[in-house]
């Protein structure tokens, strides 16, 4: 995102990271924890809280936030399901989240309402065999790389 698209800031309580005068608004990640950052600025031991935190069917509210393959890799498995071993989300929300490198959806099931909303995947976004119990919202998704949507199952209309 370019300076001039960031001068207003998101609806949500954001992170604010690297503000500087051509900058007002700086990072537009979601705060999580207590020290007000987004969960990729957050200090070196936080990342492990907020993931320590969370389980099969944890809502997930990364608006904003910046995610790599990396994390986005913890957040898989922290949240998978040993009985089935895939990912289970409960409502999701990765309006204008921005996926760098491939990100991991296959075989994930979203018990909740999926927003991707103005998200941006640089890499690969595999979503095949994902499930969607909910609205699923892909509405100006920007993708760079390919994006694999082989035999989801989705119990509402696909917006
Ligand atoms: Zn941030």
């Amino acid at each position: 995102m370019n300076a001039a698209s960031n001068i207003t800031a998101p609806s949500w309580d954001h992170c604010g990271q690297g503000v500087t005068a051509a900058d007002l608004v700086g990072c537009r990640g979601i705060r999580v924890g207590s020290d007000g950052r987004c969960l990729a600025h957050l200090p070196d031991s936080d990342p492990v809280a907020y993931l320590a935190a969370l389980a099969p069917g944890s809502d997930l509210d990364l608006r904003g936030a910046t995610i790599d393959e990396t994390l986005l890799s913890s957040i898989r498995a922290a949240c998978t399901d040993r009985s089935t071993t895939n990912p289970r989300f409960g409502r999701t929300d990765f309006t204008e989240s921005t996926f760098t490198g491939d990100a991991r959806f296959y075989s994930a099931t979203f018990t909740g309402d999926a927003k991707f909303e103005s998200a941006t995947f640089t890499g690969d976004a595999k979503f095949e065999s994902a499930t969607f119990t909910g609205d699923a919202e892909f509405h100006a998704v920007d993708f760079t790389g390919r994006a694999e949507f082989d035999s989801p199952t989705s119990r509402s209309p696909v917006a």
